[in-house]
């Protein structure tokens, strides 16, 4: 090792590699990354952005297949509306996608970020191919950035911030389009500006956010700023399958001449999955935070091992274990567990799904009245009930009282009609005969009938006077 790579060996770890001695940011001008690797994560990168930007215009029976609009607290998955009500499945739903992500990055490492993490997609994807486009080469890039302001230079950069800003543009439209919808989005473009105000502020700060992160902050989300990435160094064991330098067969590094007899280790430090990394680091250092998992370097030392004539994978994906003993990657006990607990979780949210009710009661005394006495003996109580019809059509509905004698008396309408896809109010009185009512605050139960069919029993409270 030369007194270079000793001083590196030793303090790569002090500091992200994106940052000078004194503090300045690095610029990473990756090389354009070709192989095998590369041709997957582009394809997989096509299909994502093809359902990213298609999908909001989808639509199942009149219902968009995919709508999170938080502020109304309506959710919509694969055309199912779900209601604050269905919450627990949410929270259910959240336990085990992050039980999920957790046994993922246990056993693939940081497979996620590489491969389907939106920043990466859409940097690598959308945005590193407009610059590579607009101003060539990662050399021809730096020579662009560090030459004089030119005529040349200030078209290559408005074209690119031009392209960066219409695209930033058009994946705020999209995500909103996934809040409310694309008829909501196509209306709110048709008015006139002064109707949407609020919405247009947002959009516009979205856009700029996303401008600022693809054109300027890039690989710092991944290095410094996302939880995830921060969160890897807990997860990992030497069993996570990772973006691995077979340390082992590369070392000794050393040049290689044409015709030699190599005696040294198969890694030529040729530099080459340095300067295609797009988070700027060495592989070779070992396992870093930074590595995004992108195999970037893997398709890049192929090329080299091939073109040697040299066994291909010095760089590949493998665990600590496999590189140190040669032991294949195995399941061990924290994975199993971690698969045990993902399956319980599975069957469970399974299960809510499939029990989910499609209309939801909700019945109380409407606040502040007591109870009345009326002639013959009767008391009456005043209800409300709040009923969710979750269904795409209009439910006609009974409500009777079970177990008991007793009448109930809609306020305000002869019949119930629950109008599709929304919370109906329904306020009515319950008269039984006093002398059923034992005690001060009696529970009484009540059937929704749809038609001959009973769909729920609640429960509620009636007030009545001591007997
Ligand atoms: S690309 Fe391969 S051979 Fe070249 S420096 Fe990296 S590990 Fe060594
Ligand atoms: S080290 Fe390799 S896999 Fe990791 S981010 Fe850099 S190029 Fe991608």
């Amino acid at each position: 090792m030369t007194d270079e790579e000793l001083l590196h060996a030793e303090t790569y770890r002090d500091r992200v590699s994106t940052v000078t001695d004194t503090g300045k940011r690095k610029w990473v001008y990756a090389l354009k990354p070709s192989g095998k690797w590369f041709n997957y994560r582009r394809a997989l990168a096509y299909a994502y952005l093809t359902v990213f930007f298609v999908l909001p215009f989808i639509k199942v029976n009149g219902m968009p297949f995919m709508m999170i609009n938080l502020p109304a607290g309506k959710f919509i998955l694969f055309s199912k509306i779900f209601w604050p009500q269905d919450f627990f499945i949410f929270a259910i739903a959240m336990i085990t996608f992050i039980i999920f992500i957790v046994l993922f990055t246990v056993v693939f490492g940081r497979l996620f970020c590489g491969w389907v993490c939106p920043q990466t997609v859409f940097m690598e994807f959308v945005f590193r191919p407009i610059e590579w486009l607009v101003e060539g080469t990662p050399t021809q890039q730096k020579k662009l950035n560090d030459g004089s302001t030119t005529g040349e230079k200030i078209i290559k950069k408005t074209i690119k911030h031009f392209l960066y800003l219409f695209m930033s543009f058009l994946i705020a439209n999209t995500f909103l389009a996934y809040i409310l919808g694309m008829d909501e989005v196509v209306k709110m473009i048709k008015e006139p500006i002064a109707n949407n105000l609020g919405l247009l502020t947002g959009l516009i700060f979205f856009t700029l956010l996303f401008y600022g992160v693809f054109a300027f902050v890039r690989d710092l989300i991944c290095t410094t700023v996302c939880p995830y990435g921060r969160l890897q160094g807990v997860m990992f064991d030497k069993d996570t399958m990772q973006i691995s330098y077979d340390y082992k067969r590369g070392e000794p590094r050393g040049k290689f001449k044409k015709g030699e007899t190599r005696s040294d280790g198969d890694c030529i430090n040729c530099h080459k999955c340095v300067q295609v990394c797009p988070t700027g680091i060495d592989i070779r250092d070992g396992l870093q935070m930074e590595c995004v998992g992108c195999t970037a370097c893997v398709d890049e030392c192929n090329d080299v091992m091939e073109t040697l004539h040299f066994e291909k994978g010095l760089i590949r994906y493998a665990s600590e274990n496999e590189i140190s003993t040669g032991r294949k990657f195995h399941f061990n006990n924290r994975m199993k567990a971690y698969s045990i607990l993902l399956g319980i979780l599975l069957v469970f949210m399974s299960i809510l799904i499939g029990t989910r009710k499609t209309v939801d009661t909700y019945i109380s005394r409407v606040n502040g009245q007591l109870y009345q006495e009326m002639p013959g003996g009767n008391i009456s109580n005043l209800f409300e009930a709040k009923i969710i019809n979750k269904t795409k059509e209009e439910i006609p509905l009974t409500l009777k009282l079970e177990d008991m004698d007793g009448t109930i008396r809609l306020v305000g309408a002869d019949q119930i009609r629950l109008k599709c896809e929304s919370i109906n109010i329904i306020t009515f009185f319950l008269e039984v005969p006093h002398e059923l009512l034992k005690k001060r605050s009696s529970t009484i139960r009540i059937g929704i009938y749809r038609g001959n069919e009973k769909i729920e029993t609640v429960k509620t409270k009636m007030l009545g006077p001591f007997i």
